[in-house]
């Protein structure tokens, strides 16, 4: 990729955590150290629908495509990523005895089914502890990951647990981060990537979520916030009668926008369902009655 494409990329992950141009080249150069692969990434995948790597591969245009399938297709990517047997375990094998990696938990841990998402015939929970103990830092993207989400609504034949949650029951102190979404926003994960190897761990609220992605709370950049309720689904209009989650769920989705920033739940006439929060899976989808 040319430098000048990378610069690009490095100016616009300044204006992401609100940083100066002056600082883009140090950005495009730890763009291009996740690109080359000199800062390792291991993506493992527990309970989950993969829809987060999905919403990964909608990055562009803050990293093409081409970067995150081919180069930042990390060290293993277990729904991205072409090595299957004993190539992709060796590969990760291989990276966990090196240590020093970043590792991203997409899904929760189904701690009643051991048999469920197995890596080469281990237990996820015990592939998840073993990885994570060589880790930097262990970063828990998706509502599931980060506080069980769907797999975890009540009931929860599986026993799924959030990833943080579990590593801390079972001994392991790490710099954690949680960014849940369902799903995440491609800039919130890509964004929280590059900031851990910039700068180290960015600036976290209580769940430990990134503040600059999940402090604006929905309902204060909703574009329905001075217009009358709706009363029916597709009506535009103040959502909040339909079960709407926006006054108390924080997250930076409506102003950002999805897919290159086209639209969001609002824009597309949908109450937000709160899929940042803890209790999402827990709760109603919609709050209805409306609170
Ligand atoms: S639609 Fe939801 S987020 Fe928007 S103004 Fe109404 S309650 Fe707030
Ligand atoms: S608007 Fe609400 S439901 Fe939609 S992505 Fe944002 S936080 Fe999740």
């Amino acid at each position: 990729m040319p430098r000048r494409e990378f610069l690009r990329i490095g100016v616009r992950l300044a204006a992401l955590w609100g940083l100066g141009p002056a600082l883009a080249p140090g950005i495009a150069s730890a763009v291009d150290d996740l690109a080359t692969g000199r800062t390792p990434v291991l993506w493992l995948e527990g309970s989950n629908c993969s829809g987060c790597s999905v919403s990964l591969l909608n990055s562009y245009p803050l990293l093409p495509l081409s970067l995150l399938t081919k180069h930042i297709s990390l060290k293993f990517h277990q729904t991205l990523s072409t090595a299957t047997g004993q190539l992709a375990q060796d590969v990760v094998n291989g990276t966990i005895s090196k240590g020093d990696y970043i590792l991203v938990v997409e899904g929760a841990v189904p701690t009643l089914i051991p048999t469920a998402c197995t890596f080469g015939g281990e237990p996820f929970k015990d592939h998840l502890l073993r990885a994570a103990v060589g880790a930097t830092a262990v970063v828990a993207v998706g509502a599931c990951a980060a506080f069980g989400g769907i797999p975890a609504a009540p009931g929860n034949p599986t026993g799924a647990m959030e990833v943080i949650g579990f590593l801390q029951l079972n001994g392991i102190s790490k710099p954690f981060i949680r960014i849940p979404g369902c799903p995440p926003h491609p800039d919130w994960m890509i964004g929280t990537l590059v900031h851990v190897i910039m700068f180290g761990v960015p600036p976290l609220d209580a769940m430990l979520r990134p503040t600059k992605f999940f402090g604006p709370r929905i309902h204060d950049q909703c574009p329905y916030r001075n217009l009358p309720y709706a009363t029916k689904f597709g009506d535009v209009g103040c959502q909040w009668m339909l079960g709407c989650h926006g006054p108390t769920t924080r997250g930076d989705c409506v102003a950002r926008g999805f897919n290159n920033g086209a639209s969001s739940c609002l824009h597309s006439l949908g109450p937000c369902i709160g899929c940042t929060q803890p209790d999402f899976g827990q709760n109603k989808m919609y709050n209805w009655p409306p609170v």
